[in-house]
């Protein structure tokens, strides 16, 4: 059912059977230096409890002052996401008690958020799918509990307060989603979004995405939504998949036994690879919202929506179809290449360079991302610049050396940073074989080969190859590939 699906204790025919109903609540961190109502740092990695005031402590008599750089921050999430930025939105507190909220509170937004009603597009076994977006709102982070690393961490837990305070979206998905590959091409979008959007760093481990989960499931044709059953703290991609898996099967599992589902909040549990009960919906937390009185409603004017709206990048998928109908690449060269700005920045640079789209997109997919990815480097950090491999295709596309010794060429220029022409001058790897010799291998092995020769004629194109890779081959490589074409058309026609 899923490429994440390991066993299943469900029969695909039940699987069939039911229809899952996914909705999911992400976290993102804003890209902000200070919090969102203090002017603590939001760096990550400090030591404990050194990024904290008065105000982020909550201790009596502080008032917060709104961070205006997060609301642009969530003002261009929200217009990325295609949803209505509210003129007016407003800050509620949420009551509960934790011990990392030292307020007893949560600033967060209730009842009028800062955007409402978008959507984004999933691409998902080749069909383009739109996942509503209910609404995207601002809050504050709460601090972290530590349990283990300190001295008398097995009596007691540590609390570390930089965190609080620090500015977060919270964007919800409408329940559109109708199985795991689809929530995991949905957050695997929102990412990229907010990536491209400067947003946020969507960095997983240190926390800045997080990701609930809302899935029920109902049998396949049914209107009414079945019990859901909320999964917190997904915070990988896999995770995901394999939560929403496990809960999909499990719900499909108490249905088909004549149980009933309740209306839970669970967590998913790694080592184990299962999902476990949290607190049950009796229990749920009443968080009393009210409105916050130490701050003023938020006014977001047209004019700085529009602002905001200007100052947006090209999106991923406006992207991905410019580079398709521009470059004349593929749908899937378009992805790969647009998968991050820098990417995408860099194949641009190289077409500009002089390069057909076509074998920029080769080039890059084959030679270039193999090789960072072995030497474990961003593109950024490439030892070969966008106009350094432009000079070298177009070697390679100008028949003054072969693909082959091209490719040679580029691992030197990796390792070395040294230019193509350089390498190719120094080594003496210019296609250096004349016209003549390869007329005279081309004869040798049309004469060695008759049947070969007669399929040709008889209309083959595919046996072509045949005889370019064996002048190839008699050349050692070295021969210019357009005059070993042009030579052999020539005596076969
Ligand atoms: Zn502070």
């Amino acid at each position: 059912m899923t490429k994440f699906a390991t066993e299943s204790a469900v029969t695909p025919e039940l699987l069939a059977k039911y229809e899952p109903v996914i909705g999911l609540e992400v976290h993102a961190q804003l890209l902000t230096r200070t919090k969102i109502f203090c002017g603590c740092s939001t760096r990550f990695g400090d030591a404990p409890n050194s990024n904290v005031c008065p105000v982020c402590l909550g201790l009596p008599g502080t008032l917060p002052v709104l961070n205006k750089r997060a609301v642009e921050m969530g003002i261009r999430a929200a217009l990325a996401l295609n949803c209505t930025v509210r003129e007016r939105s407003r800050f509620a507190r949420k009551n509960y008690f934790y011990p990392d909220l030292p307020k007893g509170y949560q600033i967060s937004q209730y009842e009028l958020p800062l955007a409402t009603g978008g959507w984004l597009e999933i691409e998902h076994g080749g069909e383009i799918k739109r996942i509503g977006i209910t609404r995207l709102h601002l809050e504050e982070d709460a601090g972290k509990s530590l349990h283990d690393g300190f001295p008398h961490s097995d009596e007691k837990t540590y609390v570390d307060y930089n965190r609080c305070g620090t500015p977060l979206s919270e964007i919800v998905s409408e329940p559109d989603m109708r199985s795991p590959d689809e929530a995991y091409a949905y957050l695997t979008t929102l990412r990229q979004i907010l990536l491209y959007t400067g947003v946020s760093d969507c960095n997983m481990e240190e926390g800045s995405l997080r990701c609930d989960a809302n899935v029920s499931v109902r049998l396949r044709g049914a209107k009414e939504f079945g019990t859901k059953v909320e999964v917190k703290n997904l915070n990988s991609f896999r995770y995901l998949a394999k939560a929403l898996q496990f809960e999909i099967e499990r719900h499909i599992g108490i249905l088909e036994s004549g149980g009933r589902l309740v209306q839970e909040t669970r967590l998913w549990n790694q080592p184990e690879g299962r999902t476990v009960s949290m607190r049950s919906k009796e229990k749920a937390h009443d968080y009393r919202y009210f409105p916050e009185p130490d701050l003023l409603p938020v006014h977001v004017s047209s004019a700085w929506r529009e602002e905001m709206r200007v100052s947006l990048p090209e999106l991923p998928g406006a992207k991905r179809a410019r580079f398709v109908s521009v470059f004349a690449i593929t749908p899937y060269d378009a992805e790969v290449l647009s998968d991050t700005q820098a990417l995408a920045s860099y194949f641009e640079s190289v077409v500009k360079a002089g390069v057909p789209g076509k074998a920029a997109a080769n080039w890059m997919q084959t030679e270039l991302l193999r090789r960072l990815n072995d030497s474990g480097k961003e593109i950024a950090a490439s030892p070969v610049s966008p106009e350094a491999l432009a000079d070298l295709i177009k070697l390679v596309e100008a028949g003054k050396i072969t693909a082959a010794v091209g490719k040679k060429v580029f691992v030197t220029m990796f390792e070395t940073g040294r230019s193509a022409a350089d390498i190719v001058a120094a080594e003496g790897l210019g296609a250096s074989v004349s016209e003549d010799a390869i007329e005279q291998a081309a004869r040798e092995i049309i004469a060695k080969n008759p049947d070969n020769v007669a399929k040709f004629k008889a209309g083959s194109e595919g046996v072509f190859k045949f005889f370019v890779g064996q002048v190839m081959k008699a050349t050692r490589g070295q021969a210019n590939p357009q005059a070993v074409n042009d030579i052999l058309r020539k005596l076969l026609s």
